[in-house]
């Protein structure tokens, strides 16, 4: 298994739509064991969540997993998931202020709205049918993974710049009313 190199802001490769994937695509050992690597990537960096551009290669391939993470001690956990050619139906219209980092926009976080719930459908890394409700704080992270597929970034949804902060001013300034607004989420939808 190898660490990828992470594409940050100002890389062509993190505005391309990433190109879906065939069931004979996935099926291939290149494919698979680039999926090994994307997610040793996302653990080496500490992230919550990676997707394809974001190592170079602009797939419909993302994972998201959450064990405890130290830049996001108020996220609840969440299993390993690896989605390929995922889309997003938006079951909760309501949204909240979420705030946001990325690995590929080092030292920079800033608040964005994102929808309370949404419904994944995806295959699985051996392109079995996923289908599934998340909700909360789990359902930003669904969709800053997603959007990063279709060639965003979360500075694009950042309604008011004057959130933009290093991590620093965030613990500073904004972790703490932002930590209680995230446990109410968690209270609420359990994710
Ligand atoms: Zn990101």
């Amino acid at each position: 298994m190898g660490i990828l190199k992470i594409a940050t802001i100002g890389e062509p490769v993190l505005r391309e739509i990433a190109h879906p994937l065939s069931q004979e695509d996935l099926q291939t050992p290149v494919i698979q064991s680039f999926i090994d690597d994307l997610i040793a990537t996302m653990r080496d960096a500490a992230g919550a969540g990676i997707a394809a551009n974001q190592v170079f290669r602009p797939l419909q391939i993302c994972a998201i997993c959450v064990e405890n993470n130290p830049r996001y001690p108020y996220k609840p956990n969440f299993p390993l998931t690896v989605l390929v050619n995922p889309e997003l139906e938006v079951t909760d219209p309501e949204t909240f202020r979420n705030f946001e980092g990325c690995l590929s926009v080092p030292n920079l976080r800033g608040e964005v709205e994102r929808y309370t719930g949404v419904h994944v459908r995806a295959w699985d890394r051996f392109g079995a049918a996923l289908s599934f409700e998340v909700r909360g704080l789990t359902a930003g992270t669904f969709q800053h993974e997603l959007d990063h597929l279709g060639g965003k970034l979360f500075v694009d949804r950042v309604a008011d710049p004057r959130t933009l902060c290093t991590w620093q001013a965030f613990e500073r300034y904004h972790q703490a009313s932002f930590v209680e607004r995230a446990k109410a989420l968690v209270q609420k939808y359990g994710q």
